[in-house]
C-alpha cells in the first residue's frame, strides 16, 4: 500500500516538475480537486483525445460528432432525474472531521477482501506449480470460497439500502463491518446523509430575473437533447451513434486522488441509438470494442478488468466498469452502460416534443435504446502517466527515469540535438526539424550534455533524439536513439521520416 502511495506521490511530482499537470492557482495555495494541465500536458491530453475522436467518430461511418454548451435549459437535469437523484451517500468521521463517500468506503473494504483471495490464489499456484488450475481452486478452495460469500453478502446488503434509499442501512453496514476511519482509525461515525453533486449558479443580470442552471455533470444530456437534430439533418440511420468530449462538473464529497476524481473535468461520451431489444448485442459490441481500444495501448494486459455495477443507476438495464489498475489500486476508468430509452423519453415527457425514429425496415416509429460508453479523459491521462512512469536501473549502476507512453501518444515525437553549438550544427539540427514539423511535434534542445539532454528526453517520453554532429556535415547522415531501447543508429537524414513515422504513426494503434 505505502509503495503505492510512494508511486502517486512520484507521478504527481514528476508531472508538476516537467509541466504535464500543476495544481490550480498554485500561487494562491491552490483550490483543491482542480488542476491545470501544462506545456506537456496538454499535448498528451490532445493526444488522448484524438485517438478517441479517430477510433470512435472518424473510423466509424455511423458513428458522428457533436460539441454542445455546457450550461442547459434546468429542466433538463430535471428530466434527466439529476435534480431528484444525483447524490451521493456522505459520512463524517467526528474523529478525524474527514468526509468520505459511505458507498466507496464499503467498496474500500469489499476490495481488501478481493486481495486476501488473490493472495490465497498466489499461494495456491506458487504450492501447486504447472498443475496449478486457477478456475478450480477459485470455485474449490475453502478460504477463497468462504471469503466470495462474505464479498456476496456486502455487495447484497449494500445494493439493497441504496436501492431504497436507506441511509440507516448503510451506515448499519459500515458499523456491522466494523470499518474505520483511515486518518483517525476511529469508528465514530456520524450518520449518512445525501449530497447533490450538481453546481448551481444563477444565470441573467437583472434581479429578479434570474434563474438556477447548473454546469452540467456529464456530457451525455447535451447528446440526448439533439438526437433529432443530428438524426435529421445528418440522415442518420439506427443504429448510429453521436459522440462528445467535453467538461463536467461535480461537486464530488471527496476529491483527493490528484486528476482521478476532480470537481471539473472531461468526458468522452458516445451514445449509440439502437433498436428496442437489440441493446444486449451491442452492449456486448461495446464492451469488447472499448476494451480493444485500451489494450492497444500496450500499458499491460493485467492493469485492466472489468466490474459490473451491483447497483444499477435509475436509468440503466445493464452497467459496467473498464477498471484500471492506478497507483491507488484498481479504480474506475471508464463506464458502459445500457441507458434504455429512459433518457429520450423523459425529454419527450418533460418537453412536450416526439423524440422518435421512423426506421424504414421496420416501417415503425419507436424510442431508441441507448448504450453510453463513457471514459474520462483525466483518468486516461492518470493511467497512461502512471503505467508508462518507472525509475530504471541501468547495466552501468546509474539510473534513469523514462516515461515509456505510448509513442503515438507522446507529447514529443522526436528531438533534435545538435551535438554543439557552433560549426553550423544548430542551422543544420532546425533544417531537420522544419521538414519534419509538418508531421510530427519536434523539440530542440541544444542545453547541456548528449547525455544529459537524452534523460531529459527519457524523463518526458521522447521517442526518438536525433543527433546533428559533424558527420552530419558531410554525409548528412544523424545517429537516431530509441528511448525505450536506448540503441543508437546512424541512418541517412532522408529515412528519418519512415523511421519515426513507423512507430509513432496512430494508424499502429488504430488497426
Ligand atoms: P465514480 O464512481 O468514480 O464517481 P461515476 O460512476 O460517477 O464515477 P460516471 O458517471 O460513469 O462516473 O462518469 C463516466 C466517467 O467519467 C467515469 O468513468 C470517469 O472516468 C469520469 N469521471 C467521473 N467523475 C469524475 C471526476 N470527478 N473526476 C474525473 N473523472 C471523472
Amino acid at each position: 500500500m505505502e509503495q503505492r502511495e510512494d508511486k502517486l506521490k512520484e507521478v504527481i511530482s514528476h508531472a508538476k516538475e516537467y509541466g504535464f499537470v500543476f495544481p490550480s492557482s498554485e500561487i494562491y495555495d491552490g483550490l483543491a480537486a482542480t488542476y491545470d494541465y501544462g506545456q506537456l500536458g496538454v499535448e498528451l491530453k490532445n493526444n488522448i483525445k484524438a485517438y478517441w475522436w479517430k477510433a470512435m467518430v472518424q473510423m466509424h461511418e455511423n458513428i458522428v460528432g457533436l460539441d454542445a454548451a455546457i450550461f442547459m435549459h434546468p429542466t433538463t437535469w430535471k428530466a434527466s432525474g439529476h435534480v431528484d437523484a444525483f447524490n451521493d451517500p456522505l459520512i463524517d468521521n467526528k474523529d478525524s472531521k474527514k468526509r468520505y463517500r459511505a458507498d466507496v468506503l464499503i467498496e474500500e473494504h469489499i476490495e481488501k477482501i478481493r486481495q486476501k483471495i488473490d493472495k490465497e490464489v498466489e499461494k495456491g499456484s506458487k504450492k501447486f506449480g504447472d498443475d496449478f488450475d486457477e478456475v478450480q481452486f477459485r470455485a474449490n478452495n475453502p478460504n477463497v470460497v468462504r471469503n466470495k460469500e462474505k464479498i456476496a453478502a456486502i455487495e447484497g446488503r449494500m445494493k439493497d439500502a441504496l436501492e431504497h434509499n436507506d441511509l440507516e442501512g448503510v451506515y448499519q453496514l459500515i458499523v456491522d463491518l466494523e470499518i474505520s476511519c483511515p486518518i483517525s482509525g476511529s469508528k465514530n461515525w456520524t450518520e449518512v446523509r445525501q449530497f447533490n453533486l450538481m453546481f448551481s449558479t444563477e444565470l441573467g443580470s437583472v434581479a429578479g430575473d434570474a434563474s438556477t442552471i447548473y454546469l452540467r455533470p456529464e456530457t451525455a444530456q447535451g447528446i440526448f437533447v439533439n438526437f433529432l437534430n443530428v438524426q435529421k439533418s445528418g440522415r442518420m440511420k439506427v443504429p448510429f451513434g453521436i459522440a462528445q468530449i467535453g467538461k463536467a462538473f461535480r461537486n464530488e464529497i471527496v476529491a483527493r486522488q490528484f486528476i482521478f476524481r476532480m470537481r471539473e473535468f472531461e468526458q468522452m461520451e458516445m451514445q449509440f441509438f439502437v433498436r428496442p431489444g437489440e441493446e444486449m448485442k451491442w452492449y456486448e459490441y461495446w464492451k469488447s470494442t472499448r476494451e480493444k481500444w485500451h489494450k492497444a495501448l500496450n500499458l499491460g494486459e493485467k492493469l485492466y478488468r472489468f466490474h459490473d455495477h451491483i447497483k444499477l443507476a435509475h436509468y440503466a438495464n445493464a452497467a459496467c466498469d473498464i477498471e484500471f489498475n492506478f497507483p491507488m489500486g484498481f479504480k474506475e476508468l471508464e463506464g458502459i452502460h445500457s441507458r434504455t430509452d429512459f433518457d429520450l423519453k423523459q425529454h419527450e415527457h418533460y418537453s412536450g416534443k416526439k423524440l422518435q425514429y421512423f426506421d424504414p425496415e421496420l416501417n415503425q416509429n419507436y424510442v431508441p435504446f441507448v448504450i453510453e460508453t463513457s471514459v474520462g479523459l483525466d483518468r486516461m491521462f492518470l493511467a497512461v502517466l502512471s503505467a508508462a512512469y518507472s525509475n530504471e536501473l541501468l547495466e552501468d549502476g546509474t539510473e534513469r527515469t523514462v516515461l515509456s507512453i505510448p509513442p503515438a501518444l507522446a507529447p514529443y515525437k522526436v528531438a533534435v540535438l545538435p551535438l554543439t553549438k557552433k560549426d553550423g550544427l544548430p542551422e543544420k539540427a532546425r533544417a531537420i526539424i522544419d521538414a519534419l514539423k509538418f508531421d510530427f511535434n519536434c523539440q530542440y534542445d541544444e542545453k547541456d550534455s548528449i547525455g544529459k539532454r537524452y534523460r531529459r528526453q527519457d524523463a518526458i517520453g521522447t521517442p526518438f533524439s536525433v543527433t546533428v554532429d559533424h558527420q552530419t556535415l558531410e554525409d548528412n547522415s544523424v545517429t537516431i536513439r530509441d528511448r525505450d531501447t536506448m540503441e543508437q543508429v546512424r541512418i541517412p537524414v532522408s529515412e528519418l521520416h519512415q523511421v519515426i513515422d513507423s512507430k509513432v504513426n496512430m494508424k499502429h494503434l488504430l488497426n
